[in-house]
């Protein structure tokens, strides 16, 4: 354990150890474009420069702790070549800031307010490059912007392993370029690219020019594209940036997904169908309740499925493992005895999905099967015994394969064929609508927060199974 001084301030570090990670780990902040946490690394952007005693400048990613090493983070001649480097960084680097989506979110123009703040020094013109090259069907490079930190290219090599991208030509015509025959589209992880680039020059094609990102607010949630179940951020309107819409659900819909960096889940990654949860979230939206098709209110719609919960004398349910804890929880306690139940797999894999793999993406496409089958089982469902009532919660069932007599409770939140089926229908929220809990195939717990209002005859599950369990009228 080698002691060394940052700034003055004694520290124990490991023998192991970085001076960029001890002074991270004990609040110096040192500014870095091309090191990343979770990448090898390159030194090449020099931002890192710091000063030790007795030998100089330095970089912190690349030095290796040292018994006595006196470190200065901030020192005059550390701004100095700071402010040299954002000279030598922006000599090439458009000014562009206005149309650019990274703005609000660049490094390199934090560092150049924080650091340096000065014009350029260069009489010469900037050097032009290519502005939209299409490097994949989700993701634009804008080679004028790129500052060749080279975390994109390290990213396909160390921790996608697609090895899609690398650099061509050298000096300052050097360019990010697809690699032959590795195509960037093939890589289920691309879009964690667009996130660790300090700058704007990968730009994904799903956000681009959609709104500037001071106008959105997070929203913690988690993906249910699978059981790995990786912490996300669902972006979307702030109240106060509201559009005035024609159509108002512009102001409902998700505008981008990023992680929320989990070292117990998913580290900083998602892959690329954590990014596209609106696609699955905007479907259209069932929201009444329905008698044999035909809308009624709710409280006549739960009148009715009382009626038959309780006239049956052999239910089934197929609950829903896209269920969140509580919920599950809820219809264990409050219908568990009522009904024989059996765990449903709403989501199956999709033609051309990547099924599964050693990084993130999990074969069971979806976020609640351990929850759900510590509770409940399991049995595949099963429909002997006289099966006279099934309740199914959640899509992704063939209704084809329930008992022809059986009297049908349907619990789903889409558009759905099978809605008018059903002898009872009842719409429930989504999980952008509601909070709640999932549990990953490791037993890890995840909080979701709601993003947008539900509807007004949409009921949350919760409270819909305990108005189900309740005796007499006790509408949620
Ligand atoms: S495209 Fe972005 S991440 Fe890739 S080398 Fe250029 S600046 Fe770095
Ligand atoms: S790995 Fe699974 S949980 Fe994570 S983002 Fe992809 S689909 Fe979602």
């Amino acid at each position: 354990m080698p002691e060394i001084f940052i700034n003055g301030q004694a520290i124990e570090a490991r023998d192991d150890q970085t001076v960029m990670e001890v002074a991270r780990e004990h609040g110096h902040f040192i500014p870095y474009f091309c090191w990343h946490p979770q990448l090898s690394v390159v030194g090449n952007c020099r931002m890192c420069l710091v000063e030790v005693e007795g030998r100089g400048l330095d970089i912190a990613c690349n030095m290796p702790v040292a018994k006595g090493m006196q470190v200065f983070t901030n020192s005059e001649e550390v701004q100095a070549h700071r402010k040299a480097i954002l000279q030598f960084i922006t000599l090439n680097h458009p000014v562009d800031c206005g149309i650019c989506d990274k703005a609000g979110e660049c490094t390199l123009q934090d560092y150049h307010y924080e650091y340096s703040g000065q014009r350029s020094l260069s009489h010469d013109e900037k050097v032009r490059s290519t502005k939209f090259y299409n490097l994949s069907n989700r993701i634009l490079l804008d080679n004028e912007r790129c500052i060749l930190c080279l975390r994109c290219t390290r990213f396909t090599h160390e921790v996608s392993k697609s090895m899609a991208l690398g650099v061509e030509r050298r000096g300052d015509i050097s360019n990010i370029r697809p690699v032959e025959d590795r195509p960037l589209s093939e890589d289920p992880y691309s879009d964690n690219i667009v996130d660790i680039c300090p700058v704007g020059a990968l730009l994904s094609r799903q956000f681009l020019h959609k709104s500037r990102v001071w106008f959105l607010q997070p929203t913690p949630s988690v993906c249910p594209g699978c059981a790995r179940g990786c912490t996300v951020q669902i972006w979307h309107r702030k109240p106060e940036w509201k559009l005035k819409a024609l159509d108002p659900r512009q102001n409902e819909n998700i505008a981008r997904v990023t992680p929320l960096d989990n070292p117990a889940v998913n580290g900083p990654w998602i892959c690329n169908k954590g990014r596209d949860l609106a696609q699955m979230f905007e479907r259209a939206r069932a929201d009444e309740p329905m008698l044999k098709g035909r809308p009624v209110a709710v409280p006549a719609a739960l009148d009715e499925a009382r009626r038959l919960i309780g006239a049956a004398r052999h239910p089934v349910a197929l609950v829903s493992n896209w269920g969140s804890n509580e919920e599950l929880e809820a219809f264990k306690d409050k219908l568990g005895e009522v009904f024989h139940c059996f765990v449903k797999q709403d989501w199956q894999p999709q033609p051309g999905e990547r099924i599964e793999d050693d990084l993130l993406i999990r074969g069971d496409k979806n976020p609640n099967t351990t929850r759900a089958r510590e509770l409940f089982g399991h049995a595949e469902p099963d429909f002997k015994d006289g099966t006279d009532l099934v309740l199914v919660w959640g899509e992704g069932f063939d209704f084809a394969g329930l008992p022809p007599r059986a009297r049908i409770i349907f619990l789903n939140s889409y558009l759905q064929p099978e809605n008018g089926h059903a002898d009872v229908f009842l719409p429930v929220s989504i999980q952008t609508e509601r909070h709640g809990h999932y549990t990953n195939f490791r037993g890890t717990v995840s909080a979701f927060e709601p993003c947008f209002e539900k509807k007004p005859g949409v009921l949350h599950a919760e409270d819909l199974i305990k108005a189900l369990a309740a005796p007499a009228r006790g509408h949620p």
